[in-house]
């Protein structure tokens, strides 16, 4: 079917269990599958995913399962045991969750783990592609699937492919550390838009981009030589309605009331989590420990439910966990217990919506002290459940809720001591505080709920799309190359346009590295020499640089952005009489600061100033450049000067002269019924700017830019005037 939306997890939200050789297929009410229904059951979309069961169980009732599933909108993706263990136990649940929560300890780096990893996300991909077509959405989750957009790209170039994961994204310092880390990398910015909970994520994750691959990105776009990709933030919401109105039903009520009977008027703190070593469970005791000796006028006032969900307790980390919790849970009652009070309630088992609503109903404060949460929606659950608003929580800093939950309790979870103050402050908040701040809480995830996340993240996909369309549009097609090169067979007076650096040859580390080849040099020749044909070469270097490389080629040259101009047989001349007098004030100034980043240097030009930061580590030099950029532009305010930011270097030049201002001098002496201009950065805009609409102009790379056309690189320019030169030299009609 074209067009349809298509979500990809790991797991499907229907589980299917295996009961004396029946099948049973359970659907799950988490928060995931509520916010996407709309998009993947009401639009003809499909759901693929693991259904939970190893291939070898279900061998010989695929059929039985596909047609149940079908049912449910969802299509499976069978694993055999070894993948499950290896992929999924394995890569995604020993290697990347520990890391990507900052438990480096616990991470292990295993070839055969990565290379099932791999395996894996390429099944799901066949998967992918036996349900999906150009038109298709699909929307991939989470950490165990983190090659598959890049993958899907491949078969799929035009398709939509959005990607969100749901834990953190660690710093780069952690990230790095990983062997397969571009792999990773890779396979992420084959979407067109990545998203995370938090901003934090996001900024990580773009400075390993910056870091390990080298892309830089424009207000969270990144440009790869591929495509571009957004980066964006969409904190997950819950199903608000769903905890905000449950004391409204019957079997919330009646759970609410069945507890209360065994604890009575006490107090009521509660915990609930899977049982992951990453939410901090053992830290949390210890400061309840911690809290009810400090202030033993609570004992047998307040009762601790913890919830503790059983999870992948295969892994041994899972188990080790499971006995530390048990044994301090076990110290702890033992130590302030009393006949009639037990200060912990502990369930080791997942419990139904009922009694956990109940539970949020009931609980006076909400213990969530994650060491590490991608966002934790036990949080916002509680928060939106808050009876006539009353209830405190108590919530980690390292979770991504707090980036929205400000108004709840903050603390640091390593910190015993301030989660026991904190307790104390809870049990002592007057009720009118706690509505005040639960309030504002509420109202915002009244707002953005889950329906509202999964909604946005689709609109901010379709946008980039568009974006990325627009570029597509503009690449220079072979229709549009081939008039180009007919009308200019056909020109009567033809004039071109070259930026140099960039646009003829690649950058290189030191910009006196970058001088022209033979090839070059011999094509420039060719193109000046043709009749009724002019090249302009409009370059921001120095006029003795140019004056070198190409002073004998029968070129016009510009030099320093428009400063310096000659006309192809005569002496060079300045545009227009310019002073030099403002760079006593700036120079000292690039000079401190390419003294501070190692790598970067100061080039001086007659009438402009360039800072240079190509060499410097990436990271601290796009620091310093903003920093540098700031500091420039306040000084020369009230000076007629321009700051630029260029393709790594910043530049001051007074603001009468620009690359267009030169160009036209050309134009105004000339008649031209074929005009070309081509360019890659910044100072080519004021160029592509001045030209008649007419004009082929032609922004090398991608990047927004004022050009009609742009091509790859330096090489398709290459190409492009060299055909030009045959087709003028076979004369018109002959070429095709
Ligand atoms: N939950 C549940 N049954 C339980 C305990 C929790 O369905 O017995 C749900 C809870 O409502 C929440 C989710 O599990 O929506 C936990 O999400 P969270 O982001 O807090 O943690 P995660 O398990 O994703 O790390």
């Amino acid at each position: 079917m074209s067009g349809r939306v298509i979500i990809v997890s790991n797991r499907l939200p229907v589980t299917v269990t295996k009961r004396e050789k029946r099948l049973h297929f359970t659907p799950s009410a988490g928060g995931l599958a509520t916010g996407l229904a709309s998009f993947y059951r009401e639009q003809g979309g499909l759901w693929l995913g693991w259904p939970g069961l190893s291939a070898e169980s279900l061998r010989g009732r695929e059929e039985e399962i596909m047609s149940q599933l079908q049912h449910y909108s969802c299509r499976p993706v069978f694993l055999t045991q070894r993948q499950v263990e290896n992929y999924y136990y394995g890569f995604s649940n020993k290697t990347l969750w520990p890391l990507f929560h900052y438990f480096l300890q616990y991470a292990i780096f295993d070839q055969k783990l990565w290379e099932s990893y791999r395996r894996v996300n390429r099944l799901f991909c066949d998967a992918v592609l036996e349900v999906a077509d150009k038109d298709s959405t699909i929307w991939v989750h989470d950490y165990q699937l983190l090659l598959l957009p890049a993958l899907i790209r491949e078969r799929l170039p035009e398709a939509k492919i959005g990607f969100f994961l749901h834990i953190p994204f660690p710093s780069f310092e952690i990230f790095r550390v990983l062997p397969w880390r571009a792999d990773l990398l890779n396979g992420l910015l084959g979407a067109d838009l990545v998203g995370f909970h938090t901003f934090d994520y996001a900024r990580h994750f773009l400075s390993s981009v910056r870091r390990i691959l080298g892309y830089e990105h424009n207000l969270g776009v990144i440009t790869t030589e591929r495509q571009l990709v957004k980066v964006d933030v969409f904190p997950m919401g819950i199903d608000f309605d769903r905890f905000a109105y449950s004391f409204e039903r019957a079997d919330v009520c009646h759970e609410v009331r069945r507890i209360r009977r065994r604890i009575g008027e006490r107090k009521v703190i509660l915990s609930v989590d899977r049982l992951d070593y990453t939410k901090g469970i053992a830290q949390r005791l210890k400061a309840f420990d911690l809290f009810l000796e400090r202030y033993p006028e609570y004992k047998e006032k307040v009762v601790l439910i913890l919830v503790a969900v059983p999870s992948r307790t295969r892994v041994e980390h899972y188990m080790l966990l499971k006995r530390e919790v048990d044994e301090l849970i076990g110290r702890i009652n033992g130590r302030h217990g009393v006949l009639g009070w037990t200060p912990i309630w502990y369930l080791y088992r997942s419990l139904p919506f009922s009694t956990l609503a109940a539970l949020y109903n009931l609980a006076d404060i909400a213990l969530v002290t994650p060491m590490r949460d991608g966002m934790n929606l036990i949080a916002k659950e509680y928060v939106a459940t808050t009876p006539g608003d009353k209830g405190v929580l108590i919530l980690s800093e390292m979770a991504g809720a707090a980036a929205e939950l400000g108004e709840a309790l903050i603390i640091n979870p390593f910190d015993l001591n301030q989660m026991a103050e904190a307790m104390r402050e809870a049990m002592e908040m007057p009720e009118e505080e706690q509505r005040d701040r639960n309030r504002i809480m509420k109202e915002r995830l009244r707002r953005y709920t889950v329906h509202r996340w999964a909604e946005e993240f689709m609109e901010r996909l379709d946008e980039i799309k568009e974006l990325q369309r627009d570029f597509i549009s503009r690449k220079l097609s072979p229709e549009v190359r081939e008039t180009l090169l007919q009308d200019f067979v056909k020109a009567r007076g033809a004039i071109e346009f070259l930026d140099y650096d960039g646009s003829l040859v690649p950058f290189a580390s030191r910009p006196e590295k970058a001088s022209p080849d033979a090839a070059l040099r011999q094509l420039l020749r060719d193109l000046a020499h043709l009749p009724n044909n002019k090249v302009v070469l409009i370059s921001g270097r120095p006029k003795e640089t140019l004056e070198e490389w190409f002073g004998d080629l029968g070129l016009n040259l510009v030099a320093e952005h428009g400063v310096w101009i000659k006309e192809k047989g005569k002496d060079w001349q300045m545009l227009e009489a310019l002073s030099e007098d403002w760079k006593e004030a700036i120079k000292p100034i690039m000079e401190s600061f390419a003294d501070r980043t190692p790598g970067a240097f100061v080039e001086e030009k007659r009438f402009s100033l360039v800072w240079h930061y190509r060499r410097a580590d990436p990271e601290l030099s796009n620091h310093r450049a903003r920093e540098l950029k700031d500091a420039l532009l306040d000084i020369t305010k009230n000076l007629d000067l321009l700051v630029l930011d260029g393709n790594k270097v910043i530049e001051v030049k007074p603001i009468n002269i620009n690359k267009g201002r030169a160009a036209r001098y050309f134009l105004e002496k000339g008649d031209y019924d074929f005009v070309l201009a081509i360019g890659d950065d910044w100072t080519d805009e004021d160029l592509f700017e001045v030209l008649p609409l007419y004009s082929y102009t032609i922004k090398v790379g991608f990047g927004v830019s004022r050009a009609r056309f742009s091509v790859n690189s330096y090489r398709e320019v290459r190409a492009l005037l060299q055909e030009m030169v045959q087709r003028r030299k076979q004369g018109p009609g002959e070429g095709t």
